[in-house]
């Protein structure tokens, strides 16, 4: 193997005001440029509203944007699903009709989570957390909500005590997606379906070369092995599967915008990029051909 190169300038995975983080895509796109980002991902939890602006302004910046979303999935499993810019692939009505299914799926564990802390004497309404929110509502915009009525001292406090997976206020959502489906469904419409942060999974996955070659044949191309909280020991480890499996390997750092992920100082290997732009490349070549057959029939 190759003695492989790892930059700083590039994160394929980060959250804007849409989902759950807390810079609005303008803000977002400027502070990458600001850490010297030059190849930055945006990829909100179920949504992708954001991705126009960012595009925009990315260009204007000179940063290679990579739309993308994250969906999560049964077990808390997230699949990432990387767009091809001249597709739009991202305005897709299956996508669309798939993100309002989910919509609504967060809907309702977000009253859940409501009624859990109002049983907690919080005198708190939607409201209070909508108004946080831009677009898709979820823990973050509860846990601001709690700091600003004086529950907690700050986000992360918020998400310790309340809101976490084992805190009384976590709930469950009804009915998940496998993970599986998701890949199935992102490769269908031409995205690049990889799988974020896998090491957070090893509760749940006990063979992770079955996992990820199971999910290779419904259409996974890669595994995100670098991001903020894997030890160089689990991205390795990885990075090496994913070679294996022939899959490629991308690195993210999932910034919020709170500031203990902090962007452009996290290591990913340089060629992740080309890998990923060989994937969106090769599904726009499908695409072309197919609306030649089209046009031809
Ligand atoms: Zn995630
Ligand atoms: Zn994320």
């Amino acid at each position: 193997m190759d003695e492989e190169e790892f930059v700083l300038n590039i994160d394929l995975h980060t959250h804007t005001n849409l989902s759950d983080g807390v810079l609005p895509p303008e803000e977002l796109v400027k502070k990458a440029h600001k850490a010297a980002i030059k190849y930055l991902g945006i990829a909100d939890h179920d949504t992708t509203q954001g991705l126009e602006i960012s595009i925009d302004l990315a260009e204007k910046l000179d940063i290679e944007l990579f739309p993308a979303i994250e969906i999560s999935c049964k077990d808390d499993i997230h699949v990432l699903g990387y767009f091809s810019e001249s597709m739009k692939n991202w305005n897709h009505p299956v996508l669309n009709e798939f993100l309002n299914k989910l919509q609504e799926q967060r809907r309702i564990r977000n009253s859940k989570i409501l009624e859990k802390l109002r049983k907690l004497n919080f005198d708190i309404i939607m409201e209070d957390v909508e108004k946080h929110a831009n677009g898709t509502v979820g823990k973050p915009h509860f846990a601001m909500a709690l700091v600003e009525k004086g529950y907690a001292a700050s986000i992360e406090e918020a998400m310790d005590k309340y809101l976490k997976r084992g805190r009384f206020a976590y709930v469950e959502r009804e009915s998940y997606v496998e993970p599986a489906d998701v890949v199935d469904r992102l490769a269908s419409i031409g995205a690049v379906p990889m799988i974020a942060h896998p090491g957070f999974y090893k509760n749940v996955v006990d063979d992770y070369e079955r996992f990820f070659a199971n999910l290779k044949e419904r259409g996974l191309k890669g595994v995100e092995a670098f991001y903020t909280k894997a030890t160089l020991e689990q991205s390795q480890y990885f990075a090496q599967l994913a070679e294996k499996l022939g899959l490629i390997v991308t690195g993210g750092s999932d910034f919020h915008g709170y500031p203990e992920q902090r962007l452009g100082k996290l290591y990913v290997p340089k060629r992740s990029v080309e890998d990923l732009n060989r994937f969106i490349r090769e599904e726009e070549i499908k695409a072309e051909k197919q609306n030649y057959k089209n046009i031809r029939n």
